[in-house]
C-alpha cells in the first residue's frame, strides 16, 4: 500500500471555522417558534462542541408549509442561480471543509471528495434541467442521511429545485449544522426563502410531518431501508396516489475474488471498499467471497493490508479511518463485534489507538452472505469462501437478500463477468476496482429492490422524476 507520509495535522490557526462555535436555527419562511438548542459533539472528540441547533417545532413545520411555493423562475434563471450556488460552495471552501471534518468527522479525503460531489451536482441538475426543459410546479420534501450530510443533501434539493419544485429539507439529527451553512449559501445565491426552507429535526416529529402532509407533491428520502418504509406507509395513509417517492436506500453489498484476480489489485479495493469513511458508506463492501483454493494466502496478504490502515483523528493527512458518527453508532457495532469475538468468529481485528467514538477496521467470518441480517454501518467486513462450481450459488445467495445497491468483481475470465452481471441484481456492479464510487454525470449511482426506488442520482433520468407529467386530453366538443 501507498507509503504513509509523517503525520501532519491541519493548522488550526489558518481556519478559523476549525474552532468556531456555529449556532443555527431553522431557516423558513415566517416567525419561528421558541425552542430548545441542542448541542452538536465532534465524533473524533467529543469534548468539541461544534455548535448548537435549534430543532424545528410542529409550529415551525406548520408555518414553513402554508409559506411554501413553487419556484416560479424560468428555467435559465434557476440553472444559472444554482450554478451561483456551485460557485459559493467553492468559495466557502474552509467552512465547508471544517464543519465537514468537525460535525461528521470525515478525513481530508472523504472531505475533498464530498466537497467535489455536491457542486458537481449543482452544476450537472443546472445543465440538465436547461437540456431536458424540465418544469414542475410542486413541493417537495428532501431527507437526507448524516453520511453525505452535504453531497446528498444537496444532490437531492438541487434536482427539485433545478425542476422548479419548492422545497423543505430535512437534514439528518447528526449533521444539522453544515446543512445551515449550505442553505444560507443558496439564499445567498438567489433562491427564495419561500422556496427553500430547512427544517432540521428529529424524524418521527419533523420528519414524519413533512412526509404526510396532502400539500406535497413528492419525497427524495435517502437513509435506511426501514424508514424509507415507515415513509412509504405515510405517504399512501396521506397524500395523493400521485405523489412520488424517490428513496435511495441500504445495501447488503458483495464482493466475488476468484483463483485469476490480480491479488494485489484485488486487495487494496478490498481495503478502500469495506474501511473507508470507517465503513460509513451504503455502497461499501459487507461480504467477501474469496475462492477456496486461495483463500489462505489470500487473506494473509489482506489482513496484512489491514495493518497499515492508520486510525486516528481526521485532521491528520495520513489518517485513513477517522471516527464513526456517534456514541450509539459506536456501541450497535462494538455489541455486534463482540457477539462475533464470542462466537469465534473474528480472523482479524485492529486497535485503536485514540479515545472518542472510534471502531477499528475488523474481518469476521460467515458460512454465507444469508448469516447476515442486517446493514453494520461501520468498518466490518464479513469473509467467507467458495468452490469454483458454487459461483451460481453464490450468485443466488445474494440476489436472495433483497438488497441491491453495489456488488465489486475481482475475476480475469471475461465470460465470467459477462455470466454473473447478466444474473446479479444490484444498481451499480465494480469489476476489477474499488466498489465506493459515483461519479456524478458519468456512473450514476443507485439501487434495486430493498435498496432503492431508483432512478440513479446524478444521472439523466434522476431529474423527471421530479416533474409532474402532464398529459394533455383533447376531448372534441360534442356536435349538436
Ligand atoms: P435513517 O433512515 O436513520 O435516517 C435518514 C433520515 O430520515 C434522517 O434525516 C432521519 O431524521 C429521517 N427520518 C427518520 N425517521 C423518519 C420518519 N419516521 N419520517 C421521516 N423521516 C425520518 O438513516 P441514517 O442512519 O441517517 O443513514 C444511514 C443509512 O442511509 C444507511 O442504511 C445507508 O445505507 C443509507 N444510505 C443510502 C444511500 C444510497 O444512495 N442508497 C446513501 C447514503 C446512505
Amino acid at each position: 500500500l501507498a507509503h504513509k507520509p509523517e503525520l501532519v495535522a491541519i493548522d488550526k490557526a489558518r481556519n478559523p471555522h476549525l474552532s468556531a462555535t456555529f449556532v443555527s436555527k431553522p431557516l423558513i419562511s415566517g416567525v419561528l417558534e421558541k425552542s430548545k438548542l441542542l448541542p452538536v459533539l465532534n465524533p473524533s472528540d467529543p469534548t468539541d462542541t461544534v455548535g448548537t441547533v435549534q430543532q424545528a417545532t410542529a409550529a415551525d413545520v406548520a408555518t414553513a408549509l402554508s409559506a411554501a411555493t413553487p419556484w416560479k423562475a424560468d428555467a435559465s434563471e434557476r440553472a444559472e442561480i444554482l450554478c451561483r450556488v456551485a460557485d459559493l460552495y467553492e468559495e466557502n471552501f474552509g467552512k465547508l471543509f471544517a464543519l465537514l471534518s468537525r460535525e461528521a468527522g470525515k478525513i481530508q479525503l472523504d472531505v475533498v471528495g464530498e466537497l467535489r460531489e455536491a457542486v458537481d451536482f449543482l452544476r450537472f441538475y443546472a445543465a440538465e434541467s436547461l437540456k431536458q426543459n424540465a418544469s414542475s410546479a410542486g413541493l417537495f420534501t428532501c431527507i437526507s442521511p448524516w453520511n453525505f450530510p452535504l453531497a446528498i443533501f444537496t444532490g437531492q434539493i438541487s434536482a427539485a429545485l433545478a425542476a422548479g419544485n419548492g422545497v423543505l429539507a430535512k437534514p439528518a439529527e447528526q449533521t444539522p449544522l453544515i446543512a445551515v451553512a449550505a442553505v444560507a449559501l443558496f439564499h445567498e445565491a438567489g433562491v427564495p426563502r419561500k422556496v427553500l426552507q430547512l427544517l432540521p429535526g428529529d424524524g418521527p416529529t419533523v420528519g414524519a410531518a413533512l412526509t404526510s402532509d396532502p400539500r406535497i407533491s413528492g419525497v427524495a428520502f435517502t437513509g435506511s431501508t426501514e424508514t424509507a418504509q415507515i415513509i412509504r406507509r405515510a405517504m399512501a395513509a396521506n397524500m395523493e396516489p400521485s405523489a412520488t417517492l424517490i428513496a435511495e436506500t441500504g445495501g447488503l453489498n458483495a464482493m466475488i475474488v476468484d483463483s485469476t484476480a490480480l491479488p494485489e489489485q484485488a486487495v487494496q479495493s478490498i481495503v478502500e471498499s469495506a474501511f473507508q469513511s470507517a465503513g460509513q458508506r451504503c455502497s461499501a463492501l459487507r461480504c467477501l467471497y474469496v475462492q477456496e483454493d486461495i483463500a489462505p494466502h489470500f487473506t494473509k496478504m489482506l489482513f496484512g493490508a489491514m495493518d497499515e490502515l492508520a486510525i486516528g483523528n481526521p485532521w491528520e493527512h495520513a489518517t485513513d479511518v477517522g471516527p464513526v458518527i456517534d456514541a450509539e453508532a459506536k456501541a450497535d457495532i462494538d455489541a455486534y463485534v463482540s457477539k462475533a469475538r464470542a462466537e469465534g468468529r473474528v480472523m482479524k481485528e485492529l486497535k485503536s489507538p485514540v479515545e472518542g467514538f472510534f471502531v477499528a477496521p475488523v474481518a469476521i467470518h460467515v458460512n454465507s452472505i444469508a448469516e447476515m441480517e442486517r446493514e453494520i454501518f461501520g468498518p466490518v467486513l464479513h469473509i467467507t469462501t467458495f468452490k469454483s462450481h458454487e459461483i451460481d450459488d453464490v450468485v443466488a445467495a445474494i440476489n436472495a437478500t433483497g438488497y441491491g445497491l453495489t456488488f465489486g468483481l475481482h475475476t480475469r475470465i471475461d465470460d465470467r463477468v459477462q455470466h454473473i452481471v447478466e444474473r446479479l441484481h444490484a444498481g451499480n456492479i465494480y469489476v476489477n476496482r474499488n466498489q465506493i464510487g459515483a461519479v456524478v454525470g458519468s456512473q450514476p449511482f443507485g439501487g434495486e429492490g430493498l435498496s432503492g426506488t431508483g432512478p440513479k442520482a446524478g444521472g439523466p433520468h434522476y431529474l423527471p422524476r421530479f416533474c409532474k407529467s402532464k398529459t394533455k386530453e383533447v376531448t372534441e366538443a360534442p356536435t349538436t
